[in-house]
């Protein structure tokens, strides 16, 4: 398999310019069509020339991921299911902003990008990681949820009736939407496999967040290489501060990540401020108990001097009593971290459930009272909203299901 073009940096595709005795301008080219017009074939890239464009088809791929469902109504949080080259389900989620859950109110967009297929890391709450850790995602892999996003809503853009543009032929009965019951409008899109030159070149994706399923930090030389491209102000020039890695807690790769030059931005997933509670629920705990991911985000702070960010979910009978809110404050204050509240999303098959409105409204006010940066994530019933992880398996769980009913027929 040829390596994806969109797996390549900067630097690699100058070095690969410099053999091939083409003019280094011809990469701004090159890139620009990848991630600011988003072509998907070499045939569109008009001022290459055609012997360049020749060479680059005869080695390099330029795939796109395949859209297998989607759940999500227009102007509301969209859920992405995509299908990648060996059948493998990864999800993205796209969610207009929101100025509770990542800053300021404007009009971004956030996205929300998977970096694995699946996650070694079997925290107790999670569907992502379920079905165990399956492989990591390639650069172009990461890549391609933006884009392939950002080419949907320039789509639908387009389309004046969205409703009337339902389902291509041929495809997986899941796809046709009939277990999409229960979320209205829910319709499944095709994206043109070759939409062509005329797109607009806007972003539509501001921020990035990647909390989609998988741990990133386990995967690192492909998501630097992802978020490299996406933040080069010669690819998808989104702003360092803007990208988000969330953690579940790899304090080797922490400081790793403290010593590269850009200034993403950084969440951990603390989901307990001692080492009894966090063990119960995240066994990377034992790995990197709290003493030592503390150490690794004081060194984070050391070269960075920015607020990072702490993501507490609210699981009821676990974490959600207000002996958590004393040693959890200490941790903010000693780490200048904000906490972020999220009441926990309910996992089909797994036991966990989310505290009352008022429990979760108790341990906010008691964490506000210790002076820590907080905020409680309140929308209500969007079971969309929940974390990576669960389209998949839920899609996964139906795949399997009608295979066996196919086999089972006569
Ligand atoms: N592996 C990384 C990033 C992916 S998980 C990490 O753990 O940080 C992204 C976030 O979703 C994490 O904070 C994770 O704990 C949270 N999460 C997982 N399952 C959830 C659920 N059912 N409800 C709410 N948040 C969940
Ligand atoms: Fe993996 Fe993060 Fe889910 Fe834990 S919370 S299983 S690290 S994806």
């Amino acid at each position: 398999m040829p390596t994806d073009i969109k797996s390549l940096t900067r630097e690699e595709l100058e070095a690969q310019f410099v053999t091939w005795e083409q003019p280094i301008y011809r990469v701004k080219q090159l890139m620009d069509w990848l991630y600011v017009h988003r072509v998907t074939n070499w045939d569109a890239m008009t001022n290459l020339p055609k012997g360049l464009r020749e060479k680059l088809r005869h080695d390099f791929s330029l795939g796109t991921l395949e859209m297998f469902r989607k759940q999500g109504s227009r102007d509301a949080t969209q859920k992405f299911l995509w299908r990648l080259e060996d059948h493998s389900l990864v999800e993205s989620v796209l969610i207009p902003a929101n100025p509770s859950l990542y800053g300021e109110a404007s009009d971004r967009h956030t996205l929300c990008v998977s970096t694995q297929v699946g996650c070694a890391y079997g925290c107790k709450f999670c569907a992502s990681g379920l079905d165990g850790w399956k492989r990591n995602l390639l650069p172009h892999e990461i890549v391609e949820q933006v884009m392939g996003v950002e080419r949907w809503s320039l789509e639908q853009s387009r389309v004046q009736s969205p409703e009337s543009r339902v389902v291509e032929g041929g495809q997986s009965p899941i796809v046709s939407g009939a277990m999409d019951a229960g979320h209205a409008p829910r319709t499944t899109h095709h994206v043109p496999r070759n939409p062509g030159h005329a797109f607009p070149s806007e972003r539509l994706v501001d921020n990035l967040v990647i909390m989609g399923m998988g741990e990133p930090l386990a995967n690192y030389d492909n998501l630097l290489k992802a978020l490299r491209l996406l933040n080069s102000p010669w690819g998808g020039r989104i702003g360092a501060r803007k990208i988000t890695v969330s953690t579940s807690g790899l304090a080797p790769q922490i400081r790793k990540l403290a010593d590269e030059p850009e200034q993403f931005s950084l969440a951990i997933s603390l989901h307990g401020a001692t080492d009894a509670v966090r063990e119960k629920i995240m066994p990377v705990n034992r790995k990197y108990p709290l003493k030592e991911l503390t150490a690794a985000l004081d060194y984070y702070q050391s070269k960075r001097a920015r607020m990072i960010t702490c993501e507490y979910i609210l699981i009821a009978g676990v974490n959600d009593s207000l002996e958590q809110v004393r040693p959890l404050a200490g941790l903010a204050h000693r780490l200048n971290a904000k906490v972020n509240l999220i009441p926990y999303n309910k996992v089909e098959d797994l036991p966990w459930a989310r505290p009352t409105e008022e429990v979760c409204e108790s341990f906010l006010a008691a964490l506000k009272s210790q002076k820590v940066v907080a905020t409680l994530r309140r929308e209500k019933g969007h079971d969309i909203d929940a974390a990576c992880g669960q389209l998949r398996l839920k899609t996964e769980k139906q795949l399997a299901a009608s295979a066996a009913g196919v086999r089972s027929e006569p």
